[in-house]
């Protein structure tokens, strides 16, 4: 049975658009169940409204697709999306709810059994089967359409996303169907319109995206190119070994020679070529075809045949990108999209052309993501649903905001996103007018507003932002980027660049943070979970020789500017802050020893384990200062990966127990007379910002992009609208009724641009 169930999967993930996708599962439903009807209804939900619509059916009378559509209050399908739980009946037209559609041509069909099609907790439509016996579907048939069901959701929404229910009209008079948004993580705040241009590793076919030509036959002879070079390829290896290998083996070689040179292989990728198709995108629509029909064999040796398929095509795919390395053409207002874009993909895309970046892996404190907020483009991360594959070169819009994309999406979209671009440049030409002048409150309270960065490019932007510092300097970044651990000298240049940059301005190093999901290429951590595991400080301790050099680097590259400030990531326990103190004052000791003018910079902790917040005041004892990490403080806090997009909805920092969290904090800094800032995201985020002034917090350290709108918040507030704020703040329940109130108050005040698109 699961052998069948992947196999449709499969099926059904390769299709080209929705009505593919959705015939598929009728058909092969059906079959395999042995029943008289499979159908599906999608759902369809406007503002007002929702309706189930037949989009596909093996066994109704098919002209009744797209006519048969169900209110939310009607209908038995109604019933079981209403419910989201299945409905088997002996006899459906017996039922009060049952509906009679004359078009369908179903009366002779009684058992019925409806499933709902459940993706990210709402209901995509129902899969329906119907037999002609009057009697319910057993156990069995029961489960085994819940476990299909289950299953398809994820493809459904892909063949969703690439365009197939877009334009099913009943007729000329009816309103186009809205384009239905996918939904991702916000990765830096900003709007982005623009063409998608997937960026894939190379020598991955299954990341080729199908990408439109004219030039048809300069595409066919470069693909026929790479399939004569695949045969030289096989036929020497053959020769190789030919004193190695019997006859009968080596005729594998002759097999693979056969299939290169036959119909199914070259002959369809040229007519999918002709089609209009690039030969990477011909390619790999051809072998994930035919490595399916091998799949789907019932013997053994035939399926695995299926992998000399994908060998081949590997192949052929390798000499096709060695042979022309793509000359990629950045259309204005780029759209990057990827499975996994990195930073140094977006290093290719000429700024100018750059508009956004959607990925479908990461989140917003991934290194791409923060790349994105100080470049000011709009990011969304996460987004597991994408259709990578068939979105080359179509218009898409990225709501950095809220983590929405729409592809090829209605003129209404594009009309009102284009409007809330326009507001949105209007707003930043009017934030940039705060510049230059302090981060006061109406009633005269000064709050400090600081960068985080972490890369030499970001620290032109943070200057000219006005920041008063830097709150946050992830040195793993540099780490990052090189093949081994930088050296003393490499690392005090990096540093030293830095603290002039910004002199006599504070600048606040943090300590190798590396391990969770910042991993260094030459230092690899496998483990069952990283972020419970080898992290930060608890690496760096155990690797002293590490983390001396790392000190004497911050330290030398300090003298004779005299503002760096040192902060220690991930401190869960005190012994390991006194053990880092240890090694800093001995870092301290023995360059005074060898003659060097240094200067005992202040140390902070970050507070990002909860074990912190309790023993907050233990280390505030201890050290200069604390900083609050609210990105691991909430994901900890709340038991909540701050990466994975299933459970995203259930992260914010605007929870209660993290609110309570930092007040504990703020309240044992203050018993200590020490200064506490926050530098997690949560200090970039205005109405959470508005909260962070209310408790007291001395500074804010957050990406460049959201600078100036937090600017703009504490300029506009008296610290005693702020309390007020956060007193109604406490008493709610839950980070939804708070960020509901917030927002409101936000827009009461007229500073709804600030938190969303448009101004
Ligand atoms: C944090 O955890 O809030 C933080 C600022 O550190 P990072 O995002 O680098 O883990
Ligand atoms: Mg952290």
């Amino acid at each position: 049975m699961l052998d069948i169930l992947r196999r449709i999967v499969q099926e059904v993930n390769l299709a080209n658009n929705l009505e593919q996708a959705l015939n598929i599962i009728v058909r092969r439903v059906k079959n395999v169940m042995d029943v008289d009807v499979c159908s599906v209804f999608i759902t369809y939900e406007t503002e007002a409204d929702k309706e189930y619509v037949l989009m596909a059916t093996d066994g109704l009378n098919p002209d009744a697709i797209g006519k048969i559509r169900m209110g939310e209050k009607s209908g038995l399908v109604s019933l079981v999306g209403k419910r989201a739980e299945a409905i088997n009946l002996a006899d459906a037209a017996k039922n009060p709810h049952y509906l009679h559609f004359p078009v369908a041509s179903e009366e002779d069909f009684h058992g019925f059994l409806g499933v709902p099609i459940i993706h990210h907790r709402k209901v995509l439509g129902i899969l329906v089967v119907q037999s002609s016996k009057i009697q319910k579907f057993n156990e069995d048939d029961e489960t085994f359409l819940i476990t299909v069901a289950a299953q398809l959701a994820a493809a459904i929404v892909h063949a969703e996303a690439s365009g197939g229910i877009i334009g099913l009209k009943q007729n000329e008079n009816e309103k186009e169907l809205e384009t239905k948004p996918i939904h991702g993580l916000p990765g830096a705040p900003a709007v982005a319109m623009g063409t998608a241009l997937v960026m894939y590793p190379p020598a991955d076919i299954d990341a080729i995206p199908d990408r439109h030509i004219v030039n048809v036959e300069k595409e066919i002879d470069h693909f026929n190119q790479a399939v004569e070079a695949v045969v030289k390829d096989i036929k020497e290896l053959s020769a190789r070994l030919k004193d190695v290998l019997p006859e009968e083996d080596r005729a594998l070689f002759d097999v693979y020679l056969l299939m290169l040179n036959s119909q199914a292989i070259s002959g369809i990728t040229q007519e999918r070529i002709r089609d209009g198709n690039w030969a990477p995108g011909a390619l790999r629509q051809t072998i994930q075809e035919h490595e399916q029909v091998f799949l789907e064999m019932e013997d053994n040796y035939l399926r695995e045949r299926a992998d000399d398929v994908r060998d081949l095509g590997r192949r052929i795919l390798k000499h096709l990108q060695e042979d022309t390395p793509e000359q990629i053409e950045f259309p204005d207002n780029t759209v990057l999209i990827g499975e996994d874009i990195s930073a140094s993909m977006l290093a290719e895309v000429p700024r100018e052309k750059l508009s956004g970046v959607i990925s479908v892996r990461g989140s917003r404190t991934s290194h791409v993501a923060i790349l994105a907020r100080a470049m000011g483009i709009s990011a969304v991360m996460g987004v597991t649903d994408l259709p990578v594959g068939r979105i080359d070169g179509r218009t898409v819009i990225a709501d950095g905001y809220s983590g929405r994309v729409f592809i090829s999406p209605s003129k209404k979209v594009i009309d009102e996103f284009q409007r809330l671009i326009d507001e949105e440049a209007a707003l930043s030409d009017e934030l940039m007018e705060l510049r230059d002048l302090p981060a006061k409150t109406e009633d005269g309270i000064e709050i400090s507003l600081l960068v985080n960065s972490g890369l030499l490019s970001d620290i032109t932007p943070s200057l000219q932002s006005g920041a008063e510092g830097i709150g946050l300097y992830r040195t793993e970044f540099p780490f990052m980027e090189r093949q081994k651990f930088p050296s003393e000298e490499e690392q005090r240049n990096i540093y030293r660049q830095v603290l002039e940059s910004f002199h006599p301005r504070p600048v606040t190093l943090r300590t190798l943070d590396v391990g969770g999901d910042k991993a260094l290429p030459y230092f690899p951590i496998d483990e069952d979970n990283p972020f419970l595991g080898w992290r930060g400080i608890r690496i760096t301790l155990d690797h002293p020789e590490i983390f001396l050099v790392q000190i004497r680097a911050m330290v030398r590259a300090s003298i004779g500017l005299n503002n760096l400030k040192i902060l220690l990531p991930m401190i869960s326990d005190i012994a390991e802050l006194n053990e880092a103190l240890g090694l800093i004052h001995q870092v301290y000791g023995e360059l005074l020893e060898e003659g060097d003018e240094v200067v005992m910079p202040q140390i902070g902790v970050m507070i990002e384990v909860p074990s912190a917040v309790y023993q907050a005041g233990n280390l505030a004892r201890r050290v200069d200062f604390l900083s609050i990490g609210t990105n691991d403080l909430t994901q900890y806090l709340l038991a909540v990966d701050r990466n994975n997009a299933r459970v995203a909805s259930l992260y914010d920092s605007l929870h209660p127990a993290v609110i309570r969290a930092i007040l504990q904090v703020v309240e044992s800094a203050r018993a200590h007379d020490i200064p506490v800032s926050v530098c997690g995201e949560m200090a970039g985020d205005p109405i959470a910002a508005l909260l962070l002034l209310a408790m007291g917090i001395d500074s804010l350290s957050m990406s460049v992009s959201s600078l100036s709108r937090v600017k703009w918040v504490v300029r506009n507030v008296t610290r005693e609208r702020a309390r007020q704020v956060l007193s109604e703040v406490l008493i709610l329940e839950d980070a939804t009724a708070i960020r509901k109130y917030l927002n409101e108050t936000f827009e009461n005040a007229g500073m709804g641009g600030l938190v969303r698109a448009g101004n």
